[in-house]
């Protein structure tokens, strides 16, 4: 399986995604990324994007999804675009860290090796991190053939 090599997100989505965070808060949130693959599979565009969903339990230093509420918004896109897949998560870290967390780490890795999603090498988390008032930094992640985190390029562009 190839590996992803850039993540692209759509304008609109980005602007969705950066109204899901609200920079004055003090605690993490997130969600999924449903889209699609480019034919190389080497490149995956974000056309879609959830919260983290009501259940959820927030906090400064980890974010709990709630799960029912993600295969609820999962199963209800799919059902109106089906050749979108389950591309991977994003969370936002209220601080200035970019770097994923040991807890990010083991998330991406049983991302990966998830039995329903097989997404292999490309599964990919994104962090936003906060570095001034209203600047979010965006880094994207994947797992190499070693079996480690490596960065990859988000690249938000208009996509027709
Ligand atoms: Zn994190």
């Amino acid at each position: 399986m190839q590996k992803i090599r850039k993540i692209c997100i759509d304008e609109d989505v980005n602007k969705e995604l950066l109204g899901l965070v609200s920079v004055n808060s003090m605690n993490e949130t997130g969600g999924i990324f449903l889209g699609v693959y480019d034919n190389s599979g080497t490149c995956c565009t974000v056309k879609h994007v959830t919260g983290p969903g009501p259940r959820s339990v927030v906090s400064p230093s980890h974010v709990f999804f709630d799960a029912d509420y993600l295969q609820m918004e999962q199963d209800r896109v799919l059902a109106k675009k089906p050749h979108y897949k389950f591309l991977g998560d994003w969370h936002y870290h209220p601080n200035k860290r970019k770097k994923p967390s040991q807890t990010d780490v083991a998330g991406l890795w049983s991302l990966s090796n998830d039995a329903d999603y097989k997404l292999g090498r490309q599964a990919v988390i994104v962090i936003l991190s906060k570095h001034w008032v209203k600047k979010i930094k965006m880094s994207g992640y994947t797992i190499s053939r070693k079996n480690s985190i490596v960065e990859v390029p988000v690249e938000v562009k208009v996509i027709k």
